[in-house]
């Protein structure tokens, strides 16, 4: 493996308590065997099931254990965000806490950065999961590989690889974790992904029902969006208000002629339309000013917000 300076293992746990201590036994050989020195980061999400009594003892009995506890259940986006934050390793790994990411995969996510990726991501090819998650799982990814160009299968697969510079880059507001590889890809990253072993869930249940996919697919219009018009809003906004505004202007226009010429124009539906075209083009305009100025406040705020919902770190 080539001579990574150290790794940070991140795992955000909510209410697991069943697989935390199986996962300590099958994680810590695997990176030992790896021969870098790491950090494993538990990131307890707020787990409500005593799983935080199984982390504290994790932490007590390993050196490499880390546990950073979040006041209450923000989410797995956040959960990630804290751990990032924590990561003192040049590399990033993160795997979900249910044992369904098998650690024995390591090794070969972190030969994909070898060869010159800055984020890899798991494809779980063969995934063991109930059809009411894969069949939705697969229309989204479709969905949004069509939509954001970049050419992944598994976009949301919790089991990813990344150097340290990714994680720094990126500002993962809400749910958008689902999106890292099109973030990281938008932001000049090179992106692989390496097929891997997918476990059943054997202890616990899923956090996520269906919803998730209709709020992945709402996240997925906000990116491919926010891709193209983060920095430069009022092209949107400015642009289509401008338009519909002249368009308003012009249809005024031609009824003040028509007025002028004697005919009544109370009645017409175009006088509704050009009056409704001003009022929507100026209150675009005008969204789009606001988003310009909220644009040049916003990126730094959002990290210490994630920063601040950190209870505790426990030291291993
Ligand atoms: N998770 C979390 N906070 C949450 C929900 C989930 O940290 O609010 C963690 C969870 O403990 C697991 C990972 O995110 O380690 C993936 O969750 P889950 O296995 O429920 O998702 P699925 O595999 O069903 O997609
Ligand atoms: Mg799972």
């Amino acid at each position: 493996m080539a001579g990574w300076r150290m790794l940070s293992v991140v795992v955000p746990v909510f209410d697991e308590r069943d697989s935390l201590e199986e996962l300590a036994g099958e994680l810590l050989p695997v990176m030992q065997g790896i021969g870098a020195p790491f950090e494993v980061i538990f990131v307890d999400d707020g787990s409500r099931d005593g799983g935080d009594v199984v982390l504290a003892d994790l932490a007590r009995r390993h050196e490499s254990i880390r546990v950073v506890r979040l006041r209450s259940n923000f989410g797995k986006g956040a959960a990630l965000t804290a751990g990032f934050r924590e990561a003192r390793g040049d590399v990033v790994i993160t795997l979900d806490a249910d044992l369904q990411d098998d650690p024995a995969e390591i090794p070969r996510l972190l030969a994909a950065l070898d060869e010159g990726a800055d984020l890899v991501s798991g494809w779980k090819q063969k995934r063991n999961d109930p059809w009411n998650k894969t069949m939705p799982s697969r229309v989204f990814n479709g969905v949004a590989r069509r939509a954001s160009g970049v050419d992944l299968h598994d976009l949301n697969c919790g089991f990813k690889a990344y150097r340290i510079d990714v994680v720094r880059a990126l500002a993962i507001p809400g749910e958008m974790y689902r999106f890292i590889p099109v973030i990281a890809a938008s932001e000049g990253f090179r992106v692989a992904e390496v097929p891997v072993n997918h476990r059943a869930r054997r202890h616990g249940s899923s956090k996520y029902g269906f919803e998730r996919y209709l709020r992945g697919l709402l996240d997925l219009i906000t990116i491919s969006f926010v891709g193209r018009y983060r920095h430069r809003p009022m092209h949107f906004f400015g642009g289509l208000g401008l338009l519909l505004f002249l368009a308003g202007v012009g249809i005024s226009i031609y009824l003040t002629i028509v007025k002028l010429l004697g005919e009544a124009i109370g009645g017409r539906p175009l006088l509704i339309l050009g009056v409704l075209l001003i009022v929507v083009g100026i209150q675009l305009f005008t969204i789009g000013l606001v988003s310009e100025l909220i644009q040049r406040g916003r990126l730094r705020s959002e990290e210490d917000e994630a920063a601040s919902r950190i209870e505790r770190v426990i030291e291993g």
